[in-house]
């Protein structure tokens, strides 16, 4: 038997008891005449103690070459310590070692195993499997597998069955790029690696299943901007006759319960916001609520007047920053400078300080007076004390804009507590979205989503304003869940098809089986996915996926531990009946 117990439950009352323990050297300190060890797993960490007058001499000797990462296993007696150690659990005992065992020995680890390592990130990423002993990677991979169990819990309590779809599929537009696999027994034909199981969870509920859940692995080969991974793990729930309310309802419960067992934290009923409000309030599809700062839309006064760069505008609007009318010249100009970085892109920034006497000092004093001033202030919702900053442009450009510098003063004052949790459910998603590089209109969310009834006549007039029946969950300013009502007519089906720019032709090729199995009587249908990465780390209360995922890729999508991706050999190619040429 390797152990009798593990290195984090002994106790003042196991005092006497012959044990054994089995573990990692954390920590060696060699006195000579007495050595101290602290033993480390999973569980926590137990000192061991080798003592010239009471262990054997071979013992001792061999406890002089342990290094650093040794795995070995000690049998020996539980004593109560002299010096305490109230730190850990462990701490008022040690382990008066008669046998120890090397099971393992270790090369000198290329960074320290402890909470707070010497470590660089990649250097980790190439040594995930000894990142992985240290308390905080560990913590987080046990808290992503207690949120699971959670969630299949939650769903299995309310019928939903657990099915795995096929890995190797055919390509479906979700908006990113696919992964590919060659098929040897297929000649110069490919898989797709599913961008999500989307059109399968369809058929599920053509084959009638009724409520299905997957946590499951999907694949998009994006450029990996801040936080994606190239492979990343969603909860995937699709269910029949249900309506967009059922959905909401049952997912916003599941959210809560997820909040409430793993966090202990309790959320009221989400509020709602209709993707319009969400842009004009937030100039973001995915606010953050936890504070205000909402948008004050001052294009009809700040038109009024004789200053050009707003009259050119299709839009001014502020946020009042509170408390921050306290920033100096200099605090302002560097402000300035970073909304103008061409990551926010700004072209420049118009302030006004809210004087505590009730009078306005503002950037633009030459052409707003006091009263234009005080109008600014009250759409923006501005106090005394506060900062109000203003960017014009076009409009959407400019929402982004000051969604980001919204997002930043709020970072800079501390309002985006990890421990406060803020859901709300964004709706009327637009149904497509114009893309400026193809010229045509593409799906927002994809092209199975139901377009709202009473939009459909505009497909063909105002195909912009079609609003779909799609929703977002979004927790802390982040998209944590995205769903939708899914056409289940092949009429309607065929006319999003052809509004897509697909001919009825590639529809076919591309779409044949989902159409062909809406002939056969599909039942009303809607689901959504949660990015199960990201939902993992904002419960953890950190914002970066990585930090969750065992073994994840670096921004170049690289995994740096396996060397991967890699070259294939000659031989593999022939198989595959490839030829590879790099330009
Ligand atoms: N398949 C969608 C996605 O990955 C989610 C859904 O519509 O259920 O975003």
């Amino acid at each position: 038997m390797y152990r009798t117990h593990d290195c984090g439950s002994l106790r003042v009352s196991d005092v006497n008891k012959e044990v054994t323990l089995s573990g990692w050297v954390q920590k060696s300190r060699d006195k000579g005449f007495m050595i101290w060890v602290d033993l480390r797993d999973r569980y926590g960490i137990t000192q061991l103690i080798f003592d010239e007058d009471r262990t054997d001499e071979i013992v001792m000797k061999t406890a002089q070459t342990l290094g650093r990462e040794y795995v070995i296993q000690v049998k020996g007696t539980v004593i109560e310590r002299e010096s305490k150690n109230a730190k850990i659990p462990t701490g008022d005992v040690e382990i008066l070692v008669k046998e120890l065992k090397i099971l393992s020995a270790s090369k000198t680890p290329p960074f320290t195993i402890e909470d707070e390592t010497d470590g660089g990130e990649e250097l980790r990423m190439k040594y995930r499997y000894l990142d992985i002993r240290r308390n905080p990677v560990r913590e987080n991979l046990i808290f992503r597998s207690k949120v699971a169990m959670q969630v299949r819990n939650f769903l299995a309590s309310k019928d939903f069955v657990e099915v795995e779809t096929p890995v190797l599929i055919k390509s479906t537009p979700e908006g990113a790029r696919d992964f590919v696999v060659p098929s040897r027994m297929n000649e110069g034909q490919f898989y797709a690696l599913p961008q999500s199981p989307q059109t399968f969870k369809q058929l599920l509920m053509v084959g009638g299943l009724d409520k299905y859940f997957q946590i499951v692995k999907c694949f998009r080969d994006e450029d990996l901007r801040a936080d994606r991974q190239p492979e990343f793990t969603q909860i995937d729930c699709e269910m029949s006759f249900v309506e967009q309310e059922d959905v909401l309802n049952i997912f916003e419960e599941m959210t809560r319960h997820l909040l409430k067992e793993v966090k202990n934290v309790q959320v009221d009923k989400f509020p709602r916001m209709t993707y319009q409000e969400a842009m004009e309030k937030y100039g973001n599809d995915k606010p953050d609520i936890r504070f205000g700062m909402e948008f004050g839309d001052l294009s009809a006064f700040a038109k009024a007047r004789d200053f050009k760069i707003f009259n050119e505008a299709e839009i001014v609007v502020g946020i009042a920053v509170p408390g921050a009318a306290s920033m100096t010249r200099k605090e302002i100009d560097k402000l300035i400078d970073w909304v103008k970085r061409p990551q926010v892109g700004a072209l420049g920034m118009v302030y006004v300080k809210c004087n505590e006497d009730g009078s306005f000092k503002s950037s633009v004093d030459k052409f707003y007076s006091q009263e234009d001033l005080a109008q600014w202030a009250e759409a923006t919702g501005a106090q005394a004390g506060d900062l109000i900053c203003v960017l014009s442009g076009p409009t959407n450009k400019t929402r982004t804009q000051l969604s980001a510098l919204r997002m930043e003063m709020a970072e800079r004052l501390g309002l985006r507590n990890p421990e406060e949790f803020a859901p709300l459910w964004v709706i009327d998603f637009p149904l497509l979205e114009w893309d400026e590089d193809t010229e045509r209109y593409h799906a927002m969310h994809h092209p199975f989503t139901s377009p709202k009834p009473e939009d459909i006549e505009k497909l063909s007039t105002d195909p912009g304003n079609v609003r779909a029946n799609a929703y977002d969950l979004v927790l802390n300013g982040n998209e944590i869940g995205g769903g939708s009502v899914r056409i289940f007519d092949k009429e309607l089906q065929a006319l999003m098809f052809n509004h897509l720019g697909f001919t009825p032709e590639e529809a076919r090729a591309q779409f044949g089986f989902l159409m062909d199995a809406f002939e056969y009587g599909a039942p009303p249908h809607a689901g959504l996915a949660f990015g199960f990465d990201r939902l993992v780390s904002i419960l953890g209360g950190q914002e970066t996926i990585r930090d969750f995922i065992a073994f994840p890729k670096n921004n170049s999508g690289r995994d740096v531990m396996i060397d991967a991706p890699a070259a294939i050999d000659q031989e593999q190619l022939q198989e595959l009946n490839l030829k590879v040429t790099v330009e």
